[in-house]
């Protein structure tokens, strides 16, 4: 029983240790996976920021030169077909230096488009003008159609870019357009103020070649390492460049991340290195028409995610304490009830063999004594002697003296006997007043000889203030021819039958016994 608490115990502790190192690693994981979802927000808002940034600068531009531009593009509208080309020169001269100032905010396309959706001039290629645009650019579709600003980013039939495209009115008459396109770099500048990051755009291949005005102008791309279905601006650096190096987890799964790339939806990958994180964010590109064009890709290295507090720590430490303390109260409360239930378990068990008079064996157990003596008799032999007392007309004692005196008459009684036996002799009482002997290793002479030692105690003894108590004794042994232990008691009673009938406070032995002869 307490080596079967020791192993629930053992179990207890494990399954509680299990428990407080599950709930730290759980923590530590939603820590990190909160973590994730904190950067890659981040990234996301620093892109929206990034656009809103870009449109304001713009904005400011296209607001200073509004006017003038909606007065060339009036006069360009109004003039017969053989001046349309000096004014055309004259607004090429007018814009350039802007827009070559204009460069270094990360401007690359400044266009005017007409009303009809026709190219007028190109400031980053001006030698390429005149054809229409509305079959490929649905940038510049919208915004003929509705007259009002569009933006967002778009393939176009040199270059991709962030565009900004403004209608252009003179005395409320729409005349036209003027987009502003801004590359990936003016974006990704905007972005790495936001977070301190690394970040490639890449496009889907087949999207951008179906824009292209030359075929061959796929040249000015290079196929993204990561897939062969995307590309990337050759100006811009390598794919991810260095930080590929750190980020050799990619490679090793790269077939995992290109699948994940083929769905142009957004996701996450994680390169975790013990507590270390390096963060690899797609961001997926919506274009003007909304549809997923590519990502941009953005690396954050060795971002730490943030340790689990003190606090935490302490919870779950308390926590285990607390259920370790409980368990070994727990354990205590039933040490002690065991305990008890044993204390309990073994009174019962006394008591179930014990008289409560005399504090003697009861019949019950002192004929499981005989059954197991008539046992071992029959299979090894030896003597085993068997006196049944009877102390002489009790009946009297109880009627001169009361009951009370004759219980205490019997204490006293089976007290004496008790005391002029062997060790290996037992006592019981029989029922009444009468009281059983065994006596193991006995002859029927020596058995004689032990009852008429009792019968004179008894005799000689004073069982104040009853003035004389007498014993009348049967003896018997066990014979071979015994079918039962039974059978000695038969004759232990029979010689005490004859011991009463012969006067009382005698000892008998039935004539029918093998040594009848030596009895007294
Ligand atoms: P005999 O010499 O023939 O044995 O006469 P006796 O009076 O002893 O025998 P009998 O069987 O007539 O009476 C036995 C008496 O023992 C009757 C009963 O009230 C009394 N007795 C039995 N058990 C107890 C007991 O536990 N306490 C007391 N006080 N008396 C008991
Ligand atoms: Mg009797
Ligand atoms: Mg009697």
């Amino acid at each position: 029983m307490v080596c079967g608490m020791r192993k629930t115990q053992y179990l207890f502790f494990a399954i509680i240790v299990l428990t407080s190192a599950l709930a730290v690693h759980n923590a530590r994981k939603n820590a990190a996976e909160y973590f994730i979802d904190y950067y890659s927000n981040r990234i996301d808002l620093s892109y929206q920021f990034a656009l809103k940034k870009t449109g304001f600068v713009a904005d400011l531009l296209y607001r200073q030169y509004e006017e003038a531009i909606g007065k060339m593009l009036h006069e360009y509208d109004r003039a017969i077909a053989d001046e349309k080309s000096g004014i055309r020169e004259k607004m090429l001269d007018t814009f350039m230096p802007v827009y070559e100032n204009s460069q270094e905010l990360g401007l690359r396309q400044l266009q005017f488009h007409l009303a009809d959706g026709m190219n007028l001039i190109r400031f980053h290629k001006p030698e390429m003008y005149g054809e229409p645009l509305m079959p490929f650019r649905k940038s510049i579709r919208i915004v003929n159609e509705t007259q009002k600003f569009v933006s967002g980013f778009e393939a176009g039939r040199f270059w991709t870019g962030f565009r900004f495209i403004y209608p252009v009115f003179f005395n409320g008459r729409f005349l036209g357009s003027v987009e502003m396109g801004f590359d990936f770099d003016a974006i990704k500048r905007e972005m790495s103020t936001y977070t301190i990051s690394h970040s490639i755009m890449t496009l889907k291949k087949d999207i951008i070649e179906k824009t292209l005005l030359n075929k061959e102008d796929i040249k000015n791309y290079q196929p993204c390492k990561i897939n062969n279905n995307f590309i990337v601006e050759k100006n811009y650096r390598p794919l991810l460049g260095q930080h590929l190096k750190q980020c050799k987890w990619l490679y090793a799964n790269i077939s995992h991340v290109r699948e994940a790339m083929d769905t142009l939806r957004p996701f996450n990958r994680v390169i975790r290195k013990n507590n270390e994180f390096n963060l690899i964010h797609f961001l997926s590109v919506k274009d003007i028409a909304g549809q997923r064009v590519g990502y941009i890709i953005t690396v954050l290295n060795n971002i730490d995610a943030p340790p689990l507090s003190y606090f935490f720590y302490a919870k779950i430490v308390i926590g285990a304490l607390g259920l370790i303390l409980f368990m070994l109260y727990w354990n205590h409360r039933i040490n002690k009830l065991n305990l008890d239930l044993k204390h309990k378990s073994d009174e019962l068990k006394i008591l179930s063999i014990t008289d409560a008079l005399t504090r003697q064996y009861n019949r019950f157990k002192a004929e499981a004594i005989l059954l197991n003596e008539f046992e071992r008799f029959k299979r090894y032999g030896g003597k085993i002697c068997v006196l049944l007392l009877d102390i002489d007309k009790f009946k009297a004692v109880n009627d001169t003296f009361g009951h009370e005196i004759g219980d205490k008459v019997l204490i006293e009684f089976s007290a004496l006997i008790k005391r002029n036996l062997r060790r290996v002799d037992v006592l019981g009482r029989w029922g009444g007043e009468e009281f059983i002997v065994i006596c193991p290793g006995t002859s029927l002479e020596n058995g004689v000889k032990v009852a008429e030692n009792l019968r004179s105690r008894v005799q000689g003894n004073c069982f104040a203030p009853v003035s004389e108590v007498t014993v009348s004794i049967g003896v018997s042994v066990f014979h071979e021819d015994d079918h039962a232990h039974a059978d000695a008691v038969k004759r232990a009673d029979n010689a005490l039958y004859q011991s009463k009938h012969s006067g009382r406070n005698r000892v008998s032995c039935i004539a029918g016994d093998i040594q009848a002869d030596k009895c007294l």
